[in-house]
């Protein structure tokens, strides 16, 4: 059995082996911190966490050394200082933006964490790494691949033969993506910011290229330089949503292989597909805009995360409230299968169908045979489909924990309920009918299922 992964550069899958097989090196592009993460930013984040997961799996099995898995987070931006102009006018701008920063910071580790996905090993942050940044970008100045100019510095696309060989673009198409009015101090319309002078009260860093006025760099750079630091010159893999590919992806490349000389800058290049809600493009005009905290404050993290892993990670993703329901489904029938049994041996056909590219629709399929033997009463097959489902970031709580769990949006006051049900047991019991069912309405339209035995007193739940 090997690994294999598809790479964007190449377009084609291949077995994977790390570089350096005492480290595996894994860069992810991160969230812009100004607003909260939206459901379609929760894809690279479940995606890149099951690769995270099977890659630390592939490393125990192989002897690799640790999996390193950085996430960067962008913390100096325009819609970052637009957000906190707009959101703290009376505060000094720098100090409004590190509220701004420092709060969708937290938001989203909060956010993260709620969906089950491991911690990255490193998330740098782009203001700790301005002097890396600085330091390419004289580099590339020397090499002649970049140039100042109006107090900017530029990267020379001209420099670069096969610039557009990810996104595989023509000039032509490219060109076209331009902007129609170019700005003055381009030489060529496709030459990309690397520095930029910073409009007053703007963060601002000592510029570089012996500019004088203080500037700040451009968003391509940040990632070309955190790699660098904290992985080396190249690396095993780089990822991102598949709309990062052009510009963004293929400006690292220009810009990391020029600063080093390397053939690569990364030797697998993954990219996860869009996500569609009911079949539309998400937008908050459309009304169907969701964050995850939206989503989980409605639906259980591991529902999220199956019904994500539900769609091959390349291909684009439909998002339907009739396929969480699905998904929360299936994890109620697991987490009852395997309430009494602890994790046992991966399944070798999960483990085959994640190691072919990531296919978790083929894993997925897996663990429907693995249930109906569980079903049977198969303590074995029970334990198999926990430790598979672990792996995949699923069925990490006790069935009590996942039994536990409420929409948010249905707060539940548990005293409450207790003392409408005593209410509805003495109207019974005092046979007012009319007043029994008009607690159990009652208790309906808060969400609460009653359920009556004959043996022992009335119980409740949460419908779903
Ligand atoms: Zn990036």
């Amino acid at each position: 059995m090997e690994l294999r992964l598809y790479d964007t550069f190449t377009r084609e899958k291949r077995p994977f082996a790390p570089l350096d097989p005492a480290r595996v090196r894994m860069y992810v592009c991160g969230p812009t911190v100004y607003d909260f993460a939206h459901i379609g930013n929760a894809r690279p984040i479940i995606v890149f966490d099951v690769l995270f997961r099977l890659l630390r799996q592939w490393a125990k099995e192989k002897g690799w050394g640790d999996v390193v898995y950085i996430r960067n987070i962008t913390d100096v931006d325009d819609k970052i200082n637009a957000r906190a102009a707009e959101e703290y006018p009376g505060l000094p701008l720098n100090e409004a933006i590190r509220t701004v920063t420092e709060k969708t910071e937290k938001q989203f580790h909060e956010d993260v964490d709620a969906l089950g996905a491991l911690r990255p090993t490193l998330e740098p942050r782009a203001t700790e790494h301005i002097a890396e940044m600085k330091t390419l970008i004289e580099r590339l100045v020397a090499q002649g691949c970049a140039y100042a100019a109006q107090e900017h510095v530029l990267f020379s696309v001209a420099s670069m033969p096969d610039y557009g060989k990810l996104a595989r673009r023509t000039l032509d198409e490219m060109m076209a993506g331009a902007r129609v009015e170019v700005a003055p101090y381009k030489r060529d319309p496709m030459d990309f910011v690397l520095w930029k002078p910073s409009k007053p009260g703007e963060p601002a860093w000592p510029s570089p290229s012996g500019i004088k006025a203080p500037g700040r760099p451009g968003w391509h750079i940040e990632c070309s330089a955190m790699s660098w630091k904290h992985l080396g010159e190249t690396f095993d893999i780089h990822g991102g949503g598949i709309d990062l590919v052009f510009p963004h992806h293929e400006n690292e490349i220009a810009q990391s292989r020029c600063a080093f000389h390397t053939r690569i800058m990364a030797n697998f290049w993954m990219h996860n597909g869009f996500l569609q809600v009911e079949g539309e493009k998400m937008s908050k005009s459309l009304g169907n805009f969701f964050t995850i905290r939206d989503v989980l404050a409605d639906w259980p993290a591991e529902a999220v995360r199956l019904a994500m892993l539900q769609t091959h990670y390349r291909q684009p993703i439909n998002w339907t409230e009739a396929g969480l329901r699905e998904a929360q489904r299936t994890l109620d029938h697991w987490y009852q299968l395997t309430a009494e049994v602890g994790p046992g041996m991966l399944c070798a056909d999960v483990v085959d169908a994640l190691s072919d590219d990531l296919n978790t629709p083929k894993a997925l399929a897996a663990f429907h045979e693995l249930r109906a033997e569980a079903a049977k009463g198969t303590q074995a097959a029970a334990a198999c489909l926990k430790a598979s489902a672990r792996l995949m970031g699923l069925l990490q709580h006790s069935a009590a924990e996942w039994a536990a769990w409420r929409p948010r949006s249905l707060a539940i006051d548990e005293g409450k309920v207790e003392a409408l049900i005593a209410a509805r047991n003495a109207a019974r019991q005092a046979k007012n009918f009319k007043e029994a069912d008009r607690i159990r309405a009652e208790l309906d339209s808060m969400g609460i299922e009653l359920e009556d035995h004959k043996d022992r007193p009335t119980t409740w739940k949460v419908k779903r």
